[in-house]
């Protein structure tokens, strides 16, 4: 089994306060952690960074900085979004417990995903997560500090690794579960079908695309299953210009 700080990503999504990257740089570096991932940090490197951090400038020296998420999640083949709170949709949830324990029982790179210190993620950030991890807090006040949610949860992971309890999952010959890029590139070529056939329209796009990515995440395919889905995407685009007027017989 790859050890925890080789493949677990911590993910901070647009933090503004550099001070936060060094506490969280600091909380993971206590319980083992190394990979911290910074997408569009509003001011990184920092010297409020370092000295939050106090002893863990490694890991800040070492953070991957990123544009967007996407890029940041692509190789990742579980990714868990923290959240403040509920939402709208409903997303597949998972408490912190059960959370570690799926990652302790794969030996797969695994992201969890930390969002801004105002407004949290975004629903389409959201909807890059294979489920949603909510803290249990106060429901009349349960916004932790980013860095202490990321303590909570480096600490859990840390707990339940040196325990070692949970048998590991064996795949055998199957598939290992798609990446994030693997699943990103078959939801636009779905996103870019179902238009072609006018099941969707761009003047009403609705939430059927943010169904199906619930439903495809909630399934958690392969990567031969992606394979097979794109293949009957590509499948339906050949019959669509094949039925193109003037395309012959
Ligand atoms: N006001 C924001 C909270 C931002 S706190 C909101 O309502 O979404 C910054 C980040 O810390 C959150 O996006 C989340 O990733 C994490 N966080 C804070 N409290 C949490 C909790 N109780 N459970 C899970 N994550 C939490």
């Amino acid at each position: 089994m790859t050890p925890l700080a080789e493949r677990v990503r911590i993910v901070l999504v647009g933090p503004s306060h550099p001070g936060n990257i060094g506490a969280a740089a600091r909380a993971m570096k206590t319980m083992g952690l190394r990979r911290l991932v910074l997408v569009a940090p509003a001011a990184f490197p920092h010297p409020e960074a370092v000295a939050m951090a106090s002893g863990a400038e490694d890991l800040l020296e070492r953070a991957e900085v990123h544009d967007d998420l996407a890029e940041a999640l692509a190789p990742c083949r579980r990714v868990y979004g923290l959240s403040a709170r509920l939402r709208a949709l409903a997303w597949p949830q998972r408490s912190p417990e059960r959370c570690v324990e799926e990652i302790l029982a794969e030996d797969l790179p695994v992201a969890l995903v930390f969002g801004r210190e105002r407004s949290g993620l975004t629903n389409e950030e959201l909807a890059r997560c294979h489920a949603l991890v909510h803290i249990p807090a106060d429901p009349a006040y349960s916004s932790l500090n980013l860095a202490q949610a990321v303590q909570v949860m480096a600490y859990l992971l840390h707990r339940a690794e040196i325990a070692q309890t949970v048998a590991p999952v064996h795949r055998g010959a199957e598939h290992p579960p798609a990446s994030a890029a693997q699943l990103e590139g078959f939801f636009d070529h779905l996103e870019s079908v179902l238009y072609r056939i006018g099941f969707l329209s761009p003047e009403r796009p609705g939430r059927i695309l943010l169904r199906l990515r619930r439903l495809f995440l909630r399934a958690e395919p392969d990567e031969k299953e992606v394979h097979i889905l794109r293949g009957i995407l590509a499948g339906v685009e050949a019959c669509c210009r094949d039925r193109r007027p003037g395309a012959g017989a």
